[in-house]
């Protein structure tokens, strides 16, 4: 059924029309749905003409025929089977709709995207995900031809919601968006269908959607103000929150199912949903932006922002604003894999309760700060927005959140009601706009696509660096790292067929070479380029550096030399490094060349003796580095070593110079209830490289005996504020709050299960602690909770400070200086100044005698030790520990003032942490203890 002339969209200018538009509609309409929305929005400004009312087609179903609600009622939230259970109903019923797979999670959930658009459009995707593929990669293309395609292809617009769990608002948003674009036969539909493929998730992250969803229906359906505030759950997805949204080398396997998608598909526009500002934030790419992107993508950027504003004040809603929140520096968001492909990333921030629940709500000061669950600080605890609204401002110009600004013409009240309808009102009315404009312009969109993708092939044939080489290296581990991200990110590797001359040096045939002159030639330069801040008074979102060499410690030559394109390679699709054993003699030694994979070795052959050889040796002609591992030889051996890409020699015997058993520890790593994130970072490292650990929280550490059960525990970094927020982690109110699995709400208690996550470890845990590391353990504290052994006293003859409020460090790469080269910690490690990342960790200082003893590497602070990224105030750092081995009673504490397992990044350092494990009871012997045993 088709019914004409509905009523037209692009006319609409102000909320007082819309009362006869609504007169005006010929398409059979949903009263109940009126009837509700109308309920459930709390303020006729919160609602607009789009979305005010809802066609009803016979054999279409909405939300409330599959799932018995519509979208935004009050106190309900969908699981991901629901999602699912919708998009399919509605598929089966539409043919301008089809549902994707595109693989598992974590969990085993499946990753679902939806494709709407007009029924010719549907039946012939693959034909227009071919134009795409084209301008994807325009290398061959004339202009003409491009022309010709442009004319033919459509647009793809991606929308991606419940990337952050706390956000619960986008993935039901998404629900009636697809309906309606299925349903409505009004112009501004028609319009879209017909020049637009629509994309959407279901969820982002299906793990962490139903485990934020069973957490709230058991957790937070009683909240009435932000006063009763509900901690959230203690994990998302498995490993981590927020940071699926900084994960640039894409280590999780629900992103990496996205990324795989985008390149399969690749949308010309991206646009990633989020929850925290009021009312409505629309991304407009403010400074500081990466420069290696198309000027382009950042006039695209405020051309859709002001359009969706312009409407939306147009429509009488409050609280719409463009600017002075989030910049174009960090390419490590998700939705960044548009822009980084030459498309056209899109964000919004919708105020959001945290849940569905409608409550009053107070808008604060600055626009952005930390608090909401979007800010850099976001804790889990906080329902979203409930503290996004204050803090400073963030590039704006002040006068907080209800102040009317350049970017904020019509700005929010500072008293509200809020609701889960209000957020869908928002959300959707701001996407249909998006739509609106797309669909007026969508050669233009495709258009900037094509250019901007054959502006990044130009740009590696006109301007340095015109390519990178990772040259053949000791170990090549760390190298098939590096490009087996950048082939999954799409960007073409070789491997030189010949030796390669360029005027930077000359490199041995094998030696990878990455040219510039590719579509994503520029996204090569940005992740392995030394990052160079443009302005050290302008504050960012997240990190200022990433460069891969430095934080791999892999070396990566930057290539100035034009030559480099012509190199001949044989291209690379998976890199995998194949170790080697020369010779058979008796006995093997594994070369420890900085491989993260020798602590793989030793796990896989657990029951095998292992030694580690304490000072570096000559063997025939080879020089075994200090750390080496010797073992009996054996086929066995032998062909892990091949598999883990590990280098080794044999020999008749064992040389002759100091070594010590490699025994395995009894491994517990330590975990708040209320901060896993960057303990979540350490577990998947250590899963990675197969070395097994308990993960313990304060039931565990309350229930003493640490020693009898484990030698070493790691406190992953936790407790931003000092040791203070590690001990009493969320604070109780009187009342437990579990996190336990039952048959109603069957994703809580994974990871981990506590009948009362609030209070954490208290006193009587610092106490454990400290029996543990005098009996004889060994305590690894990293980044933050470093303040904890010093701020309690564990460590008594160590202090730990903090910067100044003028040192401004987000996430820099600095030089770090190796004080102690024969401590087992820097096994590996064949240079004594290495790249470290930054991580916000204790200023540390000795106070005693013995601190130059204990200090095993050390910031030099000066201007030149920051390698990549922005360091405001480094001479703060000057001298202080990077890392201190302070001895205790009959133990240690390791206190890392680094983060050696930062969000799958800094692989470098990982060893400065396996090497304490692996060598645990290898320690140089104490020199003084810091107190009296006991
Ligand atoms: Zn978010």
């Amino acid at each position: 059924m088709k019914v004409s002339r509905t009523f037209a969209v692009g006319v609409l200018a102000a909320a007082a029309t819309v009362g006869i538009v609504a007169q005006t509609k010929l398409q059979p309409q949903d009263e109940d749905y009126a009837k509700l929305v109308k309920e459930w929005t709390t303020k006729p400004e919160f609602s607009s003409p789009l979305v005010d009312h809802l066609p009803k087609v016979a054999g279409i179903p909405t939300t409330k025929d599959v799932l018995g609600y519509y979208v935004g009622m009050p106190k309900k939230l969908t699981h991901t089977a629901d999602l699912a259970k919708y998009y399919n109903a509605l598929a089966a019923a539409s043919k301008r709709v089809k549902v994707f797979q595109l693989g598992k999670t974590d969990e085993g959930r499946e990753c679902l995207v939806i494709a709407v658009s007009d029924e010719d459009t549907i039946h012939d995707l693959d034909t227009y995900k071919g134009y795409l593929a084209k301008l994807a990669d325009p290398r061959g293309l004339s202009a003409d031809q491009a022309k010709e395609i442009i004319g033919k292809a459509k647009p793809i617009y991606m929308f991606t919601g419940g990337l952050h769990s706390a956000e619960t608002g986008p993935p039901e948003m998404l629900m009636e968006l697809a309906y309606r674009l299925a349903a409505d036969e009004s112009p501004l539909y028609d319009q879209i269908r017909k020049n637009v493929i629509v994309m959407m998730s279901a969820a982002l992250e299906p793990d962490g959607r139903d485990r934020y969803v069973d957490w709230y229906n058991h957790h937070m359906l009683s909240q009435e103000s932000e006063n009763d505030r509900v901690p959230g759950p203690p994990y998302w997805g498995k490993y981590i929150f927020h940071d699926n949204n900084r994960d640039i080398n894409y280590s999780q396997v629900t992103m990496r199912n996205w990324l795989k998608f985008y390149l399969q598909w690749h949308p010309p526009i991206m646009h990633d949903l989020h929850e925290s500002q009021p009312l409505l934030y629309t991304f407009s790419g403010q400074t500081p932006q990466n420069p290696t992107l198309d000027p382009i993508l950042y006039a695209e950027m405020p051309w859709f922002s002001d359009f969706e504003m312009t409407k939306m004040i147009g429509y009488g809603m409050p609280g719409v604003w463009t600017h002075a929140f989030v910049d174009m520096w960090s390419p490590g968001y998700l939705g960044f894999m548009s822009s980084n492909h030459n498309g056209m990333l899109r964000m919004y921030e919708t105020m959001g309760n945290g849940g569905a629940n409608t409550m009053p709500r107070t808008i604060g000061g600055g626009a952005g700060g930390p608090g909401g669950p979007d800010g850099p600080g976001g804790a889990p605890e906080a329902p979203a927005a409930a503290g996004g609204a204050a803090g400073a401002g963030r590039g704006g110009r002040g006068g907080g959140m209800t102040a009317r600004d350049w970017y904020r013409p019509l700005p929010p009240p500072r008293t509200l009601t809020w609701s889960m309808r209000n957020n869908t009102n928002y959300m959707e009315t701001g996407v249909l706009s998006a739509l609106e404009l797309t669909s007026k312009f969508p050669q233009t969109v495709l258009e900037n696509f094509y250019m901007k993708s054959r502006n990044s092939v130009k740009s590696g044939e006109t301007e340095a660096p015109f390519g990178f080489v990772l040259p053949v290296q000791p170990d090549m581990t760390r190298v098939a790292f590096i490009v087996n991200i950048l082939r999954l990110q799409g960007i073409e590797v070789g491997r030189a067929r010949a030796e390669v001359k360029l005027k930077e040096g000359t490199f041995p045939a094998g030696s990878i070479v990455v040219k510039r002159n590719q579509p994503y030639g520029r996204l090569a330069k940005i992740l392995l380029e030394k990052q160079v801040y443009p302005d050290p008074a302008l504050q960012t979102y997240d990190d200022t550096g990433w460069t891969m060499g430095l934080m791999s410690h892999a070396d990566v030559k930057e290539i100035a030399d034009k030559a480099v394109l012509d190199v001949p390679v044989q291209p690379v699709d998976v890199m995998d490094v194949n170790g080697v054993v020369k010779g058979t003699g008796a006995i093997t030694a594994i070369l420890h060349n900085g491989s993260n994979y020798i602590a793989t070795l030793r796990y896989r052959l657990k029951d095998v003796k292992f030694e580690a050889i304490e000072a570096a040796v000559k063997v025939g002609d080879v020089q075994l580095p200090a750390g080496s591992l010797l073992v009996q030889s054996s086929p066995r051996v032998k062909a892990e070593i091949e598999k883990l890409g590990l280098q080794a020699v044999t020999m008749a015997k064992a040389p002759d110079v100091a070594k010590h058993a490699v025994e395995i520890p009894r491994l517990a790593v330590f975990s708040t209830w209320g901060s896993t994130q960057d303990v979540g970072w350490v577990r998947y490292a250590l899963d990675h490289f197969e070395v097994p650990y308990d993960l313990i929280y304060k039931e565990r550490i309350k229930q003493g005996g640490l020693r009898g059960a484990y030698d070493v525990i790691v406190i992953p970094s936790q407790g931003r504020g000092g040791a203070k927020g590690l001990i009493f982690d969320i604070e109780s109110r009187g009342k437990a709050i579990d996190y336990q699995k039952t048959p109603s709400f069957p994703s809580l208690g994974s990871y981990g299960e506590s009948a009362d996550i609030t209070g954490g470890m208290g006193l009587q845990g610092v106490a454990e602690f400290d029996k543990f590391v005098n009996e004889g353990g060994l305590l690894l504290t990293l980044g933050a909770s470093s303040f904890f052994p010093a701020e309690m006293g564990i460590t008594r003859t160590v202090d730990a400070a903090r910067t100044t409020a003028a040192f401004y460090a987000p996430g820099p790469i600095v030089e770090a200086e190796i004080l102690k080269p024969t401590h087992p910690i820097f096994y590996g490690y064949d240079k004594t100044t290495v790249p470290v990342r930054w991580a916000g960790g204790p200023l540390l200082r000795a106070t005693g005698t013995e601190g130059r003893a204990w200090t095993l590497m050390r910031f030099p602070g000066n201007d030149s030790s920051v390698l990549s990224g922005l360091m405001r105030g480094v001479a703060e750092t000057r001298g202080r520990p990077a890392i201190m081995d302070v001895p205790v009673g009959q133990g240690h504490v390791v206190m890392y003032a680094t983060n050696p397992a930062y969000r799958w990044q800094n692989l470098g350092e990982f060893n400065m942490l396996a090497n304490a494990i692996l060598n645990f009871n290898d320690f140089p012997a104490p020199k003084a203890p810091a107190k009296p045993v006991e």
